[in-house]
Parts: structure tokens; sequence; C-alpha cells
């Protein structure tokens, strides 16, 4: 008998495009002699809607179902996602998906998951509280200021200006994909930075801003932890934002980085040690931060990053020698051990 995999994709976060694509990568992947493939779309308002079902590789230029297609008459409850000894795939972004509420969802209805568990998904989403958890294992970070009292907006304004040196980054504590985060030039650029900022959390993290490679490490295992040769964004864009990101299409990827192999082993270590301490699980890509003169620095780990077949996880696993097909049946196989050690 094939194993059920249940994908959900969509989601009520400002990533559902992103979600939508990786999606559409894993039902054109997988091996279809071993799974069968239900997908679920859940709406910006967080409806759920069944959508197709597949039991071989679909034809090209097959999209997966979304809002726009399916009527509010296709409305299921969430809980009728279960099925007997199915797995779930939530490839969701950010708040709702990647912030540990379907995952909690996901063990009340005893469905083994891939990715992160409860804990591993709240903690790297709130981007103050990984801080404080990489900070108590010694991983290298950024100073920042972290606001998490909106009527300390004055106070926390003259710390920045006391503690860090201008550019600084403003992040909501709670998204990804770069919303809601902007780069304030000098003091005077800080309070509209803010303000943008509060529109999206009411914790607020105020970042030393460096000049830097952005170099990124994918995790992959439970208890049993392994890591890649890291690879690299390379930008030409002053600051990699949503824009930049998923529309404009203006990152390139070097894989793998080159950079020199005592940096490579720091990294690894210190993202199987950040890994370890956020209690990751199925999988997580860990993005530093290394200066000109090879300073580390972690800047986040994403616990459900980017997973379509030209997105850096995949690609990072592709050049271990470890295929895009192969690299969803162990997370598969990750999700229902998970699982066994729950129950
Ligand atoms: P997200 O979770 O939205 O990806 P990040 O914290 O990774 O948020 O920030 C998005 C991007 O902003 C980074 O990839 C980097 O290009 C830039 N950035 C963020 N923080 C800093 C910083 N402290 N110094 C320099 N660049 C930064
Ligand atoms: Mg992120
Ligand atoms: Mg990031």
């Amino acid at each position: 008998t094939k194993q059920v995999l249940i994908l959900l994709y969509g989601g009520r976060s400002a990533e559902r495009e992103v979600s939508v694509l990786s999606a559409e990568s894993v039902i054109f992947a997988i091996n279809y002699a071993k799974f069968v493939v239900h997908t679920f779309f859940i709406t910006q308002a967080g409806d759920f809607i069944k959508t197709q079902s597949f039991t071989e590789t679909p034809q090209v230029g097959t999209k997966l179902m979304t809002n726009a297609t399916s009527g509010a008459s296709d409305f299921v409850s969430p809980a009728s996602i279960y099925e007997k000894d199915a797995v779930v795939f939530p490839i969701l972004h950010g708040p709702m998906g990647e912030d540990g509420s379907i995952q909690g969802f996901l063990e009340i209805l005893r469905m083994p998951y891939v990715g992160p568990s409860i804990t591993s998904a709240s903690v790297t989403m709130d981007k103050i509280m990984a801080k404080h958890v990489f900070e108590s294992v010694h991983v290298p970070q950024v100073p920042y200021v972290a606001l998490t009292d909106l009527s300390e907006i004055e106070q926390k304004i003259a710390e920045v200006n006391d503690k860090l040196s201008y550019p600084v980054f403003v992040k909501p504590a709670n998204m990804g994909s770069s919303v809601g985060i902007s780069k304030a030039e000098t003091a005077a650029d800080l309070p509209s930075a803010i303000d943008e900022a509060i529109k999206f959390d009411n914790r607020i993290l105020i970042e030393q801003g460096v000049n830097a490679r952005e170099i990124e490490v994918a995790i992959l295992g439970n208890s049993d932890v392994s890591s890649t040769l890291p690879g690299e964004v390379v930008k030409d864009v002053a600051f990699y934002d949503y824009q930049s990101k998923y529309i404009d299409n203006q990152i390139t990827m070097a894989i793998p980085a080159e950079i020199p192999d005592e940096t490579i082993a720091k990294m690894r270590e210190f993202a199987e040690i950040a890994y370890r301490a956020v209690a990751g699980t199925g999988l997580s890509r860990c993005d530093f931060f290394m200066t000109p003169d090879n300073q580390l620095y972690l800047n986040e780990i994403n616990a459900i990053p980017g997973f379509t077949q030209f997105s850096m996880y995949p690609l990072l696993w592709e050049n271990m020698g470890l295929t895009y097909g192969d690299l969803i049946e162990k997370l598969v196989v990750l999700a229902v051990a998970a699982f066994d050690s729950r129950e």
C-alpha cells in the first residue's frame, strides 16, 4: 500500500505565494510508486479547501488550485484532513504555518507531520525569542535591542542610539520573507521604521546592520542531525526584500559558497548547535552573515524554508548528493519517527 501524503499549502501569511510554488514542486517530484498525494489549500482567511489528489506525476503545467479558482462552497472542516496513517506536509510559511499553530493542530489530530515541532516552530518564528536561545548556547549574533513593550519606545530609541550604530534593521519579531522589515540609515529614520514594523507585530527587534555576505546551511534530522556545505545568496540589491526575493528574482545562489574551510566548519557547528537549542525537528535553514574578515553571525533559523525545486534548501542537499525526491522521502521518514517518539 502507498503512503498517503497530505500537502497543506497557501495559508494566512504574506508568504503564501512561495508556499504554493513549493507545494507544486513537491507534486511534480514525488515518487508515485510509493506515494499518493492529497492537497488542501488554506485561504488567506484561514479556511481549508480540499483541492486535488495525485496518484501519478501530473501533466506539465498543472497548477495547484488556489483561492481564485475555488469557491467558498468547497470549504471543509480543518479536521477533515484526517486520514489514518497519512503523513502531513504543512508547506506553510510565517505566522499560522511556521509558528507552531498548525503543528499543535496536527498533534491534536494525532497525525505525523513533516518539519518543526510546536516548540521549534514557535521559537524560531519569534526573532526575539530565538535570539535569547542562541545567546544561551553562545552562538554569535549581531548586537540588538528588543522592544517588547510599546510604552517604552522612547527609552528603546535611546538605547539603540547608545548601543548600536547605524544603519540598523528594524523587524517585526514574528514575520518572514522580509515583510515589515526596514533599514534605518540614520537616527531620523528609526521612528518610521518602528511604525512600519508595528503594523505586523507588537514585538519589535532592532539590529545592528552589518556589511556581510549571506551564507546559509541546510539541516536535516531529529535527534540525529546532519548539515550541508553552505551556499551563498548573491545579491545585487542592498537588501533582500520580498520584492527582490520572489518577484524580481534578483537573487542568485552560489552552491557551494566559496569560503575558507575553517569558516565552513565553524558555521556548520554553530548551525547544528543552534538547531538543537531550538529543538529543531525535520529540517531548517540556518542563515548567517559573514563579514569581510570572516566573522560569523547567525541571522536566523527558518524552520520551513522555501522548498521549491530551485530554493536554497533543496539545492544545498542536492549538492551533497541527496536529490529533491529523496529529500522528500527522508522528511516523511523523519516525520513518522518524530510521531512515534511522541506517541
Ligand atoms: P526574514 O525572516 O524576513 O527573512 P531576515 O532577518 O532574514 O528576515 O532579514 C531579511 C533580510 O534583510 C536579510 O536577508 C538581509 O538581506 C537583511 N538584513 C536583515 N538583518 C540585517 C542586519 N542586521 N544587517 C544587514 N542586513 C540585514
Ligand atoms: Mg526568516
Ligand atoms: Mg531571512
